[in-house]
C-alpha cells in the first residue's frame, strides 16, 4: 500500500482523539488528510497534522475503533515515514504543527520509543523547531515520559473515564490510579523541576457516554486534576458506537451533553468555580438547555452584587461578565465609579444578561423573575 494511502487511514483512525483539536476541518485546500485545527494561546486557529503511528492495538477498549478484536486492515508507518509526510505538509504551509498518537502495536515501551523517534528525527535530524504534541500512553515509563516532554511542546494522556470504576467498565487493561494518575504525578514533578519540559502543558480526553458516569463525576474528577495534578485542559469526546466493538449497541451520546460539559469546564478551569457551585439534577447531570453559569447564579444568594464593590471572583459569577470585562471593571474602578449600564456595555459586559444580578450605586433596576434568557 502506498505511503499516502496508509497515512490517510491512520489520520482517519486518529479522529476520535480530540486532545488538541476541538474542531475537525474536513479537508484543507490541498485536499490532504489529517489536517485539524487547534486553538492557540491567543485564541487563533492553528492547523495541525494529526496522525497515529499505527492502528494496531493489543488493548480492548470497548469504545475504540482500533481495539484488538475488530477485524479490519491494520497498518503501521515507520518514524521516518511519519516525519517525511509531516515535513511535506509543514514545508508547504498546510500545517504549523504535529499531533502524534498511536495504538499499541507490540507493547507500551516499544510504541513510546517509536513516538519519541519521530520527534527526535524532526528536532535533531531535520532541525524542525515548531509545535509538537505527543501522546503519552497510559502505563508509559517515567524515562519515556521525560524524553517525550523534552521533545514535545505539549503532551497528553487520555483519562477516557472520570473514575477507576468507570475506566474499568470500558477498558480492562488500563488501571486508573497506576497507569494514569501516577503518570500525571510524574509529569507534574518533572515539569516543576524543569519548566522547559512540555511548556504548553498536559491535556486529557474523556469519552462521554461510553459508561454510566454522571456529569458531576466527570467535572469533579477533572476539577481535581486541574487543582492537584497540573492538568491544563480537558476535551470531551461524545461516545458514538462503532460496529464490531463491545459497545456497538450502546446509545450514542448527545453532543449537547458535551457542549454543556465544555461550558461547565470553562467555569471550573478559567473562572475557578468549585464543582459544588454548579447545578446538577438528582442523577448528577447538567441541564441540556440552560447555561450552567446562569443556573449557578440563580441558586446563589450573593446577588444582586454592587458593581463598584464586588470582588473579581464575585464578578466572574455574574452571567454576562467574562474574564476580560471583570478585569476591566476592577481596573476602571480604581479611577472612577460606575454609575450607569452603558459604561458596562462599553467594556464588553452583556448587560441584558448581567442586569438582573447587579446593582449600580445601590440601584437594582430589573427583577430576577422578569429576566428572560
Ligand atoms: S489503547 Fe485503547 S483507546 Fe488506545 S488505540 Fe488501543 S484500544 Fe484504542
Amino acid at each position: 500500500m502506498e505511503t499516502l494511502r496508509k497515512a490517510q487511514i491512520l489520520c482517519d483512525s486518529s479522529q476520535y482523539d480530540l486532545c488538541d483539536s476541538a474542531n475537525h476541518i474536513k479537508k484543507s485546500d490541498a485536499n490532504l488528510p489529517g489536517i485539524y485545527h487547534t486553538t492557540g494561546l491567543n485564541g487563533c486557529k492553528i492547523p495541525l497534522f494529526k496522525i497515529l503511528m499505527t492502528n494496531k492495538c493489543v488493548n480492548d477498549c470497548k469504545y475504540c475503533i482500533n481495539q484488538q478484536d475488530r477485524n479490519f486492515t491494520r497498518i503501521e508507518l515507520t518514524p521516518e515515514e511519519i516525519a517525511k509526510i509531516f515535513l511535506h505538509y509543514y514545508t508547504n504551509d498546510y500545517v504549523n504543527g504535529l499531533f502524534l498518537s498511536s495504538g499499541i502495536s507490540k507493547n507500551i515501551d516499544n510504541t513510546m520509543e517509536k513516538i519519541i523517534d519521530v520527534a527526535k528525527l524532526l528536532r535533531k535530524d531535520y532541525g524542525y523547531n515548531d509545535y509538537i504534541h505527543l501522546k503519552i500512553l497510559p502505563g508509559a515509563s517515567k524515562d519515556s515520559i521525560k524524553r517525550s516532554m523534552a521533545l514535545g511542546d505539549r503532551i497528553s494522556i487520555n483519562m477516557e473515564a472520570a473514575t477507576p470504576d468507570g475506566l474499568n467498565e470500558i477498558a480492562s487493561t488500563k488501571n486508573f490510579q497506576k497507569d494514569i494518575v501516577r503518570r500525571f504525578k510524574w509529569i507534574q514533578t518533572l515539569g516543576k523541576r524543569n519548566p522547559k519540559l512540555a511548556p504548553s502543558g498536559i491535556t486529557t480526553q474523556l469519552i462521554i457516554g461510553a459508561n454510566n458516569e454522571s456529569d458531576q463525576e466527570v467535572l469533579g474528577s477533572i476539577s481535581s486534576m486541574y487543582k492537584k495534578l497540573g492538568l491544563k485542559r480537558s476535551y470531551f469526546s461524545a461516545f458514538s458506537p462503532v460496529t464490531g466493538t463491545a459497545l456497538e449497541k450502546r446509545e450514542k451520546c448527545d453532543t449537547q451533553r458535551t457542549n454543556q460539559l465544555y461550558h461547565a469546564d470553562a467555569l471550573i478551569n478559567q473562572y475557578k468555580f468549585d464543582t459544588d457551585e454548579l447545578i446538577f439534577n438528582k442523577d448528577g447531570f447538567l441541564s441540556l438547555d440552560e447555561d450552567p453559569k446562569y443556573l449557578a447564579a440563580l441558586n446563589r444568594d450573593i446577588f444582586p452584587l454592587e458593581v463598584n464593590q464586588a470582588s473579581f471572583k464575585e464578578l466572574l459569577r455574574v452571567p454576562g461578565i467574562g474574564l476580560i470585562s471583570a478585569r476591566k471593571i476592577i481596573d476602571i474602578r480604581k479611577k472612577k465609579r460606575f454609575n450607569n449600564l452603558n459604561q458596562l456595555k462599553s467594556i464588553g459586559v452583556v448587560v441584558k444578561r448581567a442586569e438582573p444580578f447587579i446593582k449600580i450605586e445601590g440601584t437594582h433596576q430589573t427583577a430576577l423573575d422578569s429576566f428572560k434568557v
